[in-house]
């Protein structure tokens, strides 16, 4: 495994990491869960994503047992929570400090430990004012029960103001934001992060690196049964990813980069995991997987992205660029 700091933060992130978004309480329970889990810390991953919307809390609780019956140090691994969507209520959501305040004491319940790693806002809130959250955010810190917090699909401009608040007033910035990322959905880690990684250390946490699947190409010949967009909860991924024009001209993409994984002899899995971990401003990968098969197959990637000399990153990027042909809108 390979290390990195998050950001200008010292703290080291495995390459990969895990988290566990749609596949724990809805695609695997508490023993699966407990290997996926002890498979990825064998490999040397010490981050652990999660958050309270994920199975509305559930996803936290089975991780919370898991991390209880693998009996790993505390010092070694990082956990993580988001908040925002806690529930119906209008104090269980948004970014307010109350809902800050009450959504981390649940989440530390829910996952056993007695402090987060890492803490993001999941989304912004145009309803709290930017400095209740950074206040909220330093507070905790302050308490103890929060090591890093970040944002997750923000934009530059909310970042910045975060970061400039925070300097504003003498309070904590934030360290990492977590952006969706992979050879699909390139715009906001290449081109408008770009200056702050520079101006206030920016660390990612990148999200779906292979796209919910598609940059695996199991998806060329219809959905494989047991899949995550098989799933009634996730029926509307399948309309994006798989039904849309935009889904079918990715479906074709990943049959031709396929070919150039091929060529390597490596799996599309493995060479869509290794893309994302070429991007030096990448601090870690999250992976998913509802099969330890699966975590295997992308685990290998760490040796991969080596192999992704520029002519590979110029075939792939041909094939990115290849403009697809949509049907007409109207
Ligand atoms: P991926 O894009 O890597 O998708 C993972 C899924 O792809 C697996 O669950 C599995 O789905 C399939 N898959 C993985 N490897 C293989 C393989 N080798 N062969 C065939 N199929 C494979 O990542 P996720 O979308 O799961 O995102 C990763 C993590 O990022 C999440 O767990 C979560 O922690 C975080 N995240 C954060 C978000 C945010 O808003 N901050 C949003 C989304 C995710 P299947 O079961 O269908 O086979």
């Amino acid at each position: 495994m390979e290390y990195q700091r998050l950001g200008k933060s010292g703290l080291h992130l495995s390459r990969l990491s895990f988290g566990s978004w749609v596949t724990f309480s809805f695609q695997v329970d508490d023993n699966p869960a407990a290997e996926l889990m002890a498979k990825a810390y064998d490999a040397g991953v010490n981050f652990f994503d999660n958050a309270e919307v994920y199975a509305a809390g559930k996803s936290e609780e089975i991780m919370g047992r898991a991390l209880g019956s693998l009996g790993w140090t505390r010092d070694s691994y990082c956990v993580s929570s988001k908040v925002y969507w806690g529930g119906d209520k209008p104090t269980q959501r948004g970014l307010s400090r109350k809902h800050i305040h009450d959504a981390c004491h649940a989440a530390m319940k829910r996952l056993r430990v007695d402090y987060l790693d890492l803490y993001f806002c999941h989304r912004p809130d145009v309803e709290t004012p930017i400095e209740e959250t950074v206040r909220a955010m330093h507070d905790l810190i302050q308490q103890g029960k929060v090591l890093y917090w970040g944002t997750s699909e923000w934009n530059a401009q909310q970042i910045t103001e975060a970061y400039s608040v925070a300097r504003q007033f003498g309070l904590t910035p934030p360290t990492m934001e977590q952006p969706e990322y992979n050879m699909f959905n390139r715009e906001k880690v290449e081109r408008e992060f770009h200056p702050l990684y520079d101006l206030v250390g920016l660390g990612t946490t990148i999200w779906s690196p292979l796209a919910s699947g598609v940059l695996t190409g199991k998806y060329r010949d219809g959905v494989p049964q047991g899949s995550r967009i098989d799933l009634e909860e996730y029926a509307w991924l399948k309309e994006r990813l798989i039904d849309s024009p935009e889904g079918q001209a990715n479906i074709e993409k990943a049959r031709q980069l396929e070919k150039i994984a091929d060529g390597a002899g490596m799996s599309l899995a493995r060479m869509a995991v290794a893309w994302c971990m070429k991007n030096p401003n990448v601090s870690t990968v999250i992976l998913g997987a509802s099969k330890v098969s699966q975590l295997e197959e992308n685990l290998k990637a760490v040796d991969d992205a080596a192999k992704l000399d520029d002519s590979m990153m110029n075939a792939i990027e041909e094939v990115l660029r290849n403009k697809p042909e949509l049907p007409p809108r109207f």
